[in-house]
């Protein structure tokens, strides 16, 4: 999974130019998310889901079209990420998170000094005057400008899992992740995840975040280890062959 962080102050249009990415993205065939982040609790207006929440903390709401989910915790990125099961992640807000490559979204020159964090893909601004005085890269609302952002968020785009091990020669997910914006390093340098457990579909590698790495270990343990015939499975390469034919819901991905 890619991810892209748009960040800036109040208004500086970060949330005109996550839909922006979101759409173009949805349109070249990704499984797009969105992950928001506000200070402000979620508005109650008391509905029957509302009274249920506020009873338990843990609803779900699924209607033939949608499913939505409230649960009164905080939960981290990676583990919305895998609920999500997107293609691309885009991320609003969380200016303080450092394992993805960001966008600052300017108001003004000022900003971009307190915004710079060393993951900065390039600047964007929806006033078109800081575009021609050389302060942002991009004018969020010209269609030309949107089409080269696209290209680089599709291009750059990564996310760390933000375990900090150091396996990759760094200190934390937050040096590699300066590195990789740098063009100094590649996104496959993390091998975190693929230290546990690593996937390939028809010899292409897939790249598991933390949380579906913790879950394809329970699943496999939990399948193989009940089989009396098999020694041990630590370092076992495991291979299973996928007929979707023979399946009730044919899917093709
Ligand atoms: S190997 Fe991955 S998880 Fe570990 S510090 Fe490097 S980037 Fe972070």
């Amino acid at each position: 999974m890619k991810a892209i962080g748009i960040v800036g102050f109040k208004k500086s249009g970060k949330t005109t130019l996550a839909l922006k990415v979101a759409r173009a993205l949805t349109a070249k065939n990704y499984r797009v998310a969105v992950i928001k982040h506000s200070g402000k609790p979620v508005p109650q207006k008391l509905s029957d889901t509302d009274k249920f929440f506020r009873e338990v903390g843990k609803v779900a709401f699924i209607t033939p079209e949608s499913t939505k989910i409230m649960l009164s915790e905080q939960w981290d990125l990676n583990q919305i990420a895998s609920l999500l099961s997107a293609d691309f992640l885009i991320i609003e807000g969380f200016k303080s998170l450092k394992y993805f490559p960001k966008v600052y979204c300017l108001k003004d020159e000022k900003e971009k000094a307190l915004l710079e964090d060393g993951l900065g893909l390039f600047t964007a601004s929806t006033d078109p005057s800081l575009k021609e005085k050389g302060i942002a890269d991009y004018a969020i609302n010209e269609e030309k400008d949107l089409v080269e952002m696209v290209a680089q968020i599709e291009e750059k785009g990564f996310f760390l899992p933000e375990v900090n091990c150091a396996k990759c020669g760094y200190e934390s997910c937050y040096g590699l992740a300066q590195a990789i914006v740098k063009d100094e390093e590649s996104a496959q340098k993390c091998t975190y995840a693929q230290k546990y457990i690593s996937v390939k579909i028809n010899g292409k590698a897939v790249y598991l975040n933390l949380f579906m790495t913790k879950l394809y270990q329970s699943l496999i343990l939990g399948m193989l280890t009940p089989l009396k015939n098999i020694d041990s499975i630590d370092g076992a390469v495991i291979e299973i062959k996928v007929d979707m034919a023979g399946f009730p819901n044919k899917q093709n991905s």
